[in-house]
């Protein structure tokens, strides 16, 4: 089945035509070859490397047809190969191109790469865009983020204990970091360490900075790629032993790391719940598309049971109201408002929606469901993983109720119309 896509009246043109365009592609040219698109293979196998080979080739079929209609990296401004859109028009598009999975890589958009790249527009040198930015943005180069640490809680960065020593013009990082996605990949690596006393009660925040690290330097050891859900991957464990990189490798001034990282989650997590709303969108399309053609006891389609019908209702609720609280969350960022706990509101919520409706859809399809052949169980994955990553639900709920409590000790209560 197609995504829907039509013109939002309250959208202006430029963005109804982004999202029709990149709806297009998306229907066209990525859905008809989704299953052919990742070296997939149902059989219990390895993929063969001719399918591997296939795979490649059509991914850059489809990359160059994106940067054709000239949707290639929504996140990036113009001078760095980016389209230079507005946060609000990149949310708009964001939830178009995740119908498919994976399908935001075709279009330039890749976490951590991402990431970093906003990282390195923001805080990087001229010469960190040269060397760095630009081989990132062009595809010569690949990139990872290495904040968590397997001995410390990564729900709360200033826990961190990796540290950097300056030794004349060098940085000395000794530390060990996991869940660095894309480590194995990965050219250079971002290092959040530390640079100060971390027992210094003031600024304690502050105290952090990051570096960037080439992956071939001496000292950086790879341990391993830690599995996620059962399967090996790039979420690599690595020990910086005595690791030396010049000074100029440091992003912005020594202490703004913390600054950075919420810089980087932030308006990330926007973009990530948008992608969530796009993959709910895909689940719930699969959902009722399989009710309306799936017969089952007594000759009647899954439609007409109440059950399943109740199904429908319930994840159009989620849907709704995780897509308008994340755009009125992007509204409030992109306005100058304080929109933090609005950000921490969206991190938690639309996860859970995203996984209440991936799980319908799932119990829908019964066995397809959770096969490879549909995209709803590494949906279900995708999901669940949220919660944790990004900051974990419970954090950002102390945060919500901080914020709040804050407002009304203040002997102000809580407008809910901004
Ligand atoms: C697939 C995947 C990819 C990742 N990629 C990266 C990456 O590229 N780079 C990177 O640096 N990190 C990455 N991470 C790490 C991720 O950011 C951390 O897992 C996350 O911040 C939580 O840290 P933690 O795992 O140490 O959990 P902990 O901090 O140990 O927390 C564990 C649990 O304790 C509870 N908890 C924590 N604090 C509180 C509190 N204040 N009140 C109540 N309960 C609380 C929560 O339930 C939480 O889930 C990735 C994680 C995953 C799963």
């Amino acid at each position: 089945m197609a995504m829907n896509v039509r013109p939002v009246a309250t959208l202006d043109n430029e963005v109804n035509d982004i999202r029709l365009a990149t709806a297009e592609i998306v229907n066209e040219h990525i859905l008809p070859v989704e299953h052919r698109l990742w070296g997939w293979t149902t059989g219990g196998r390895r993929a063969s490397a001719e399918t591997v080979e296939e795979a490649r080739t059509l991914r850059h079929e489809i990359q160059d047809r994106v940067k054709g209609a000239r949707l290639w990296a929504p996140h990036l401004p113009k001078e760095f190969g980016g389209m230079g859109l507005s946060f609000m028009q990149h949310a708009y598009m964001n939830e178009v191109l995740s119908y498919s999975p994976g399908a935001a890589s075709l279009f330039g958009v890749v976490a951590p790469n991402s990431g970093n790249q906003k990282i390195l527009v923001k805080y990087g040198t001229d010469e960190q865009h040269e060397q760095w930015l630009k081989p990132l943005t062009e595809g010569r180069m690949q990139s990872a983020f290495s904040m968590t640490e397997p001995h410390n809680a990564g729900s709360d960065p200033r826990s961190i204990t990796t540290r950097a020593e300056l030794d004349g013009d060098e940085w000395v990082i000794n530390g060990h970091k996991w869940f660095t996605s894309n480590g194995y990949a990965a050219d250079f690596f971002i290092v959040m360490c530390r640079t100060a006393d971390p027992d210094d009660p003031v600024g304690r925040n502050d105290r952090m900075t990051q570096i960037i690290v080439p992956k071939d330097t001496p000292g950086v050891n790879i341990v391993r790629g830690v599995p996620v859900w059962g399967r090996g991957g790039s979420h690599c464990e690595i020990v910086y032993d005595n690791v030396r990189v010049p000074r100029e490798n440091q992003l912005g001034r020594t202490g703004t790391g913390h600054r950075a990282a919420q810089d980087r989650l932030g308006a990330g997590r926007v973009y990530h719940c948008m992608n969530s709303i796009g993959s709910m969108w895909r689940a719930f399309d699969l959902m009722v598309e399989r009710m309306m053609t799936r017969e089952v006891h007594g000759g009647e389609k899954l439609e007409e049971k109440q059950f399943m019908q109740g199904f429908i209702a319930d994840s159009y609720i989620d849907i709704q109201s995780a897509r308008l609280m994340t755009i009125h969350c992007a509204e409030k960022m992109e306005s100058g408002a304080d929109p933090r706990t609005d950000i921490s509101a969206i991190k938690v919520f639309v996860p859970l929606a995203f996984h209440r409706v991936v799980d319908r859809a799932i119990q829908v399809w019964g066995a397809a469901g959770v096969s490879g052949d549909l995209p709803l169980a590494g949906m279900y994955q995708g999901a669940r993983t949220l919660r944790i990553a990004d900051g974990p639900d419970e954090v950002h709920r102390v945060l919500i109720a901080k914020n709040i409590l804050r407002r009304y000790h203040a002997g102000e209560s809580w407008d809910f119309g901004n």
